[in-house]
């Protein structure tokens, strides 16, 4: 019996002896006259499968001396060592049939393509060897954090992408409508008479589940949110997508410690699995990706040693004794800026640094005020390289003091009533966290543009494919 096998499963060396069917996309073809060496790929792993096909195959002048790079392919055969040095294993092709023969233009040749390249074939760059190997990568990733959270006993929420409230607060929102944009119907003193939209008030794409998931954390513990949000801010970074992906835990009971050990230890643990189980495609990318192919060493003693802890104030004193010139100029109350966080994670610390309690005008109001009345709890995770890849922070619970945060930013608290409600009937402590998916992903992988990984990239200007 013929058995269906991927190219991962042939190229085990356990796997020799076996009679196999194999389907994929031809990386090369070797045409060395009486054969041909057909490199193969599925995507089912980073290397390709050798086959092994000569002129005793029926087609074997008619097709196969033809395939090209980006053909597909239908093969039979047996799956033997593999006398070459690279493989393992190789397959002596029994019976090969073409799918489709891919033409000279396909834009995939077997040459080096810049990433710009490759962004502007969106729909193509997934067989490139970079792109499968992020999306693996990726999938690890995600398939780590479930299981993260599964095993301490969180639940899996799932938060609106739509919402009605336009208080978020942590970035621009895409507005979400059905009025006639040609024709929008006002109301008599002029504005846009929003009665008449699909939810009778304005709606917007969220930008966090966190102000939801608070909710179910207030009532079922442990909990986290992990999907896709939208932020409209027209940054034209590296690091910032208009459509990205976030994990959001929040925790009852949990002060802005346990909140930091969470996020220590789950960054670790994502690290470790990527490390264990992607080995082949993490290679790749110490080798090819990284400019100081350092990358696996660098991520294995991130994971075996202690992150560093260090308070706004405390950040702040650092970046003033500094020797290096920064370009935005740095006192307490500022934010810090990328290269400031630079400094601080890739000069100072040499490692990944948490630094909590910020002043509370440059965060979010619901976090919580602490008892001096400058700052709040919050944390940020800081990466070399990447920067921030985790922002959170306990959460104020106190009633008074919530509303106070609110009407001091000109906020209105009965937009807010429902959020307000929790710290109205058995309000407890309770903290959390959001990472970016793609910023854990660039770090991981040392790619430098967010765009780069995560499949279509959304940005200003572009939302083609
Ligand atoms: P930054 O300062 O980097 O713009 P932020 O402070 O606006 O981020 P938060 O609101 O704290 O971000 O969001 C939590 C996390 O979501 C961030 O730590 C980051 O990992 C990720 N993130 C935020 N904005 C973006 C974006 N536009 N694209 C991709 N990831 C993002
Ligand atoms: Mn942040």
């Amino acid at each position: 019996m013929l058995e269906k096998v991927s190219v991962a499963q042939a190229r085990l060396e356990e796997s020799v002896g076996k009679e196999v069917v194999l389907q994929g996309w031809v990386r090369t073809c070797r045409d060395m006259k009486t054969m041909c060496f057909i490199a193969l790929n599925d995507g089912s792993c980073f290397g390709n499968i050798q086959l092994v096909a000569d002129d005793s195959l029926t087609n074997y002048d008619s097709e196969v001396k033809k395939l090209t790079t980006g053909s597909s392919i239908y093969a039979e055969g047996k799956i033997v060592a593999s006398p070459g040095s690279e493989q393992p294993t190789e397959v002596q092709v029994t019976k090969l049939e073409v799918y489709d023969i891919a033409p000279a233009e396909y834009p995939l040749q077997k040459k080096r393509h810049t990433l710009e390249f490759l962004r502007s074939i969106a729909h193509l760059r997934p067989r490139a060897n970079t792109f499968n190997a992020v999306a693996r990568v990726r999938n690890r990733l995600c398939y780590s954090i479930h299981q993260f959270f599964q095993s301490r006993g969180f639940y899996y929420i799932h938060t609106p992408l739509i919402t009605a409230s336009d208080c978020e607060g942590a970035g621009e929102m895409f507005k979400v409508t059905t009025l006639d944009l040609a024709n929008v119907p006002r109301t008599p003193d002029g504005n846009v008479d929003y009665t008449q939209d699909f939810f009778g008030k304005p709606a917007f794409l969220t930008v966090s589940g966190q102000l939801a998931v608070e909710n179910y954390a207030c009532a079922m513990g442990k909990v986290y949110t992990f999907g896709p949000t939208f932020r409209a801010e027209n940054s034209n970074t590296s690091r910032h997508l208009s459509e990205f992906w976030m994990i959001e835990p929040e925790m009852a009971f949990y002060t802005l410690s346990e909140n930091m050990q969470l996020a220590e230890e789950f960054l670790k643990t994502l690290l470790r699995d990527v490390l264990n189980d992607c080995a082949e495609d993490m290679q790749f990318f110490n080798d090819r990706i990284d400019p100081s192919h350092t990358l696996l060493e660098s991520l294995t003693k991130i994971v075996e040693c202690d992150f560093q802890r260090c308070s706004y104030t405390q950040a702040i004193e650092i970046l003033t004794n500094a020797k290096q010139k920064f370009q935005y100029p740095v006192q307490w109350g500022v934010d810090l800026q990328s290269e400031h966080e630079r400094y601080l994670t890739e000069v100072h610390f040499k490692g990944p640094v948490i630094v909590h309690d910020y002043p509370k005008d440059i965060k979010a109001f619901y976090m919580r005020l602490n008892d001096d009345e400058k700052t709040v709890r919050a944390m940020d995770v800081l990466t070399p390289g990447v920067g921030e890849i985790i922002g959170g922070s306990e959460r104020e619970y106190r009633y008074d003091v919530l509303e106070n945060r609110l009407k001091e930013l000109g906020l209105n608290p009965e937009d807010y009533w429902w959020y307000l409600d929790l710290r109205r009937f058995g309000t407890v402590p309770h903290s959390g966290f959001g990472l970016g998916l793609e910023r854990i992903l660039m770090f991981v992988t040392s790619m430098q543009n967010i765009r780069d990984v995560i499949p279509f990239p959304r940005f200003p200007g572009n939302a083609e494919f």
